[in-house]
């Protein structure tokens, strides 16, 4: 067991799993009482357990359970939940100043982000970055930058794309249920094509980008379009690595035709897949990147990184908002930008991809053909589930192992299209004998399934 150290170098949790009750437990059960009461249903859930503490790689529910945690809030805590850097950034920010608005009163923190970000997005062009709230609202604010640029409308995106849930990022997304659905009229002038998805179509990149890309001069007309807006890897998608060659092809057509090639790094951004962003896997710079999750450590934090010459295509107060780039938050992200560097981050993420990779090689050699698809990069690894010796995706036994791990103590979530993906997301400040732990529950969940 290795102990943390709080923000105030006193010992932390116990890096352990735990469980001590069934799950959900009593004090748990009560708050999902009044959750259900209170809340409206179409907030979603994964667990039926409240928190308490968290940190380092666990989560501590108010019964005592504690959870190793894959999910690390969906790729935001990839510093780990409550990182004694960010912890105490926050809180001299708060006792300095909460909030001025960036747009009355400015405070260097925001400065120093923008810099810091410019720093270490891809390309050595010079760079501009606004800071905003969310992802979505990161990913709305790229879009308008490039069609203030190129002042053309179209904007292209991919099967199995995820972008938000605002009414524009919803239209951006290519999953009907449960994000679109009955929530129309959507955006006009987005047009989908198909992505690389190596596992399904079984092409290579030049292949399905050449594919994509008669489409795109055949229907919508290279002209026409503002931007190409593409996940490096795709998050709610699945996981989902396109075929070397792939996201390079796209760069190229978006040069020889004007048009902007937005990466939304949102999921895949900072550290997560081993490097600051995952486009500098397939040696691309983007035009713009949006950045959001995993940048503040916790705190709801933005950007839209991108070439100053396009950046600045916009007028004065054209972009903004009430908080974004709040001084909490852009506290936090220095503060996790810092731990990045400090604690050798990058190299951790291809750490865990070795280990993860290894032990679900493992586990698929047992689970009887129904692990189809082991894929990603860095801390950001999904396996895809089927019907044994077919295709035919397997949300079902999704289900069954996920609840095998949740009854366990092992905090993990799900992706995909149809709903056959098992992602793992661990803070990057997990130990290696608590993966190994999730994985030996992980495994045993297969077990079950025979
Ligand atoms: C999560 C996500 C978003 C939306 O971010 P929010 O902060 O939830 O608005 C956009 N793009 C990608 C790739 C994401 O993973």
């Amino acid at each position: 067991m290795t102990e943390m150290l709080t923000a105030t170098g006193g010992p932390a949790l116990p890096q352990s799993r735990r469980v001590v009750t069934a799950i959900p437990g009593p004090k748990s059960q009560a708050l999902m009482a009044r959750r259900k009461a209170a809340v409206a249903d179409g907030v979603g859930g994964t667990m039926p357990v409240f928190v308490e503490h968290a940190g380092g790689g666990v989560v501590v529910d108010v019964d005592g359970n504690s959870f190793i945690d894959l999910a690390s809030g969906i790729a935001v805590t990839t510093v780990g939940i409550s990182e004694p850097r960010v912890v105490s950034a926050v809180q001299e920010q708060a006792a300095a100043f909460t909030h001025t608005c960036f747009m009355v009163v400015p405070y260097a923190g925001y400065v120093e982000v923008c810099e810091a970000l410019n720093r270490l997005t891809p390309g050595t062009h010079a760079k501009k970055t606004a800071l905003f709230n969310s992802g979505a609202e990161a990913v709305e604010n790229a879009v308008k930058v490039a069609r203030r640029h190129t002042r053309r409308q179209a904007v292209v995106v991919f099967e199995h794309a995820y972008h938000g849930r605002t009414n524009l990022t919803m239209a951006l997304t290519a999953k009907n249920a449960p994000y679109k659905d009955g929530f129309g009229p959507f955006a006009p002038e987005v047009y989908r094509v198909q992505t690389s998805y190596p596992f399904r179509d079984g092409k290579d990149g030049a292949t399905a980008a050449r594919e994509a890309l008669l489409k795109i001069e055949k229907e919508i007309g290279a002209t026409n379009v503002a931007a190409i807006l593409i996940e490096p890897i795709m998050g709610e998608g699945g996981f989902i690595v396109p075929a070397p060659g792939f996201l390079p092809a796209l760069r190229e057509f978006c040069d020889a035709n004007g048009i902007v090639f937005i990466a939304d790094e949102v999921q895949t951004g900072i550290a997560r897949t081993g490097a600051w962003f995952a486009c500098e896997h397939e040696g691309v710079v983007p035009d713009l990147i949006t950045i959001a999750k995993g940048v503040a450590g916790g705190l709801p934090l933005s950007a839209v990184t991108g070439r100053a010459e396009i950046m600045d295509g916009i007028h004065t107060s054209g972009l903004g908002g009430t908080y974004g780039g709040n001084p909490l938050a852009c506290a936090a992200a220095l503060a996790v930008i810092e731990t990045i560097e400090a604690d050798g981050l990058l190299g951790r993420a291809t750490e865990i991809e070795a280990l993860l990779r290894g032990r679900l090689v493992g586990i698929a050699g047992e689970a009887g053909g129904r692990i189809a698809d082991i894929r990603g990069r860095g801390a950001m690894i999904a396996i895809e589930l089927v019907k044994p010796g077919t295709t035919e995706p397997d949300p079902q036994a999704v289900s069954a192992v996920v609840a095998h791990c949740h009854a366990n103590g092992v905090l993990v979530i799900t992706a995909g299209t149809y709903g056959n993906v098992l992602r793992f997301l661990p803070p990057l400040s997990i130990s290696d004998e608590l993966l190994n732990e999730a994985m030996d529950i992980l495994g045993e969940g297969f077990a079950t399934l025979r």
